[in-house]
């Protein structure tokens, strides 16, 4: 007799159930700016100074005193030349500094002249400008703070780090920055059909056997998140094995993450061996490509606290889209950042989907370039391609059918891989 199929469980109820089991990581790191790139902020950044540091030239050009327009006079004395890095003197009525680009704007000038608006006039000797137009005071100036304020809260806690960030970090002067643990993350492939890419020649393969591709963008997608990643490779066939391997693994990692071998009756070592060692949830979640998932956690012997365990469908889609869906916010909370919302977009439909799945269905799309939103022709769970070909996924609700011109609600994977 089969099993009584468990009730399917709603994406947001299983990533609510499984959220709450997550606390973020105690501990933190010093790190160099330098190497800082997708770490998160662990305290707030806050300014000891001010960006700019002092009133500087946006351009190269001529500082001036507006207030010589007054008499209408447009013919200034250049009399000192300022270049970056140097302090200028205090500029009399009538006198003009030759100044560039980031240049501290010298005592009594409140306004810069670009230098294509100036001619300047041979007298002998004695440099002088003639000023086209009328400068307005402040003009061509970065004023001292207009970047950032001393006391401001630049960055907040749980900001993840990326180009401007360390920018803007490094802009303030600090060259090192204190930045969540990175989960330390173990991962294991399920599956007796599974061969590493380079163990055996492609033409060579053993009946039914398939290239493990999981273990691939499964480590890409943990490095993008921050995570150390331990490969710990194939599960082998033995349960005694799987077992001593958990345990390990257990006591050195944050989270154990599988793949395969979580679909309903399956053969395998995994299930078991985590039961064996702590406590594991098998859900059905009404979602596709996905639908098995498995959490648990794992007991330490020599270590505080608790492994996390995810088991992900073995599928290479389902493994691929569960992670983004599901193990992403795990980890970005693990790291003490909220997981934020989906933002989808609302795109017009260049396509038809006569018959909308029963489960919440998160097709692989991508924009065409008249801004409207078409989908891989084959939506298989096994389809590597589609994701490839793909720029990011449609969410539709379940049982949904979309007409051509519908507006869909699109995710692009650069929401999530960023
Ligand atoms: P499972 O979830 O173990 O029942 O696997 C579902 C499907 O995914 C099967 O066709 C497996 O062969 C395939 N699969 C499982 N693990 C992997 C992997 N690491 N790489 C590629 N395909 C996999
Ligand atoms: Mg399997």
């Amino acid at each position: 007799m089969p099993l009584p199929r468990a009730p399917l469980m709603s994406l947001d109820e299983a990533l609510g159930r499984l959220l709450a089991h997550i606390q973020p990581l105690s501990g933190t790191e010093s790190v160099a700016t330098y190497e800082a790139d997708r770490r998160v902020l662990a305290d707030n950044l806050v300014s000891a100074l001010q960006v700019p540091a002092f009133d500087n030239s946006s351009m190269d050009g001529y500082a001036v005193r507006s207030a010589d327009w007054v008499q209408s006079s447009s013919v200034l004395r250049v009399t000192q030349r300022i270049p970056a890095g140097h302090m200028g003197q205090a500029l009399s009525s009538g006198e003009a500094a030759r100044i560039f680009t980031g240049a501290p704007i010298p005592p009594g000038a409140d306004a810069v002249v670009m230098q294509e608006d100036a001619e300047v006039l041979d007298t002998g000797g004695l440099t002088q400008i003639r000023v086209r137009g009328v400068p307005s005071p402040g003009q061509w100036i970065r004023r001292s703070g207009e970047d950032v304020q001393r006391g401001a809260t630049v960055l907040a806690a749980g900001t993840r780090l990326g180009p401007a960030e360390l920018g803007l970090a490094a802009s303030l002067g600090l060259a090192r920055l204190t930045v969540a643990a990175r989960p330390r993350v173990a991962l294991f492939s399920t599956g007796d059909e599974l061969v590493m890419p380079g163990d055996v020649e492609p033409a060579h393969m053993p009946p039914g056997a398939i290239f493990n591709s999981n273990r691939f963008f499964l480590k890409a997608l943990l490095h993008r998140m921050g995570c150390e990643v331990s490969d710990l490779g194939i599960v082998s066939d033995r349960r005694d094995a799987t077992i001593s391997a958990l345990k390990l693994a257990a006591e050195h990692h944050d989270l154990i993450l599988t793949s395969g071998g979580v679909s309903v009756g399956e053969e395998d070592h995994v299930k078991p061996a985590v039961q064996a060692l702590g406590h594991l949830d098998l859900w059905q979640i009404s979602m596709k490509p996905g639908k098995p998932f498995a959490y648990g956690q794992l007991r330490r012997l020599n270590a505080a606290g608790k492994a996390h365990f995810v088991g992900l469908p073995g599928n290479p889609v389902s493994s691929f889209v569960t992670f983004l869906l599901m193990v992403r916010p795990v980890l970005l909370k693990l790291q003490g950042v909220e997981p934020p919302a989906l933002r989808p977009l609302r795109l017009p439909a260049h396509f038809d989907l006569a018959q909308g799945d029963k489960r919440r269905e998160f097709l692989r799309a991508r924009r065409n370039r008249s801004g409207g939103i078409e989908i891989f022709p084959n939506q298989s769970s096994g389809v590597l391609t589609s994701m490839v070909w793909g720029e990011g996924l449609v969410d539709n609700p379940p049982g949904q059918s979309i007409s051509r011109g519908d507006l869909v609600d699109f995710i692009p994977f650069s929401d999530w891989l960023a």
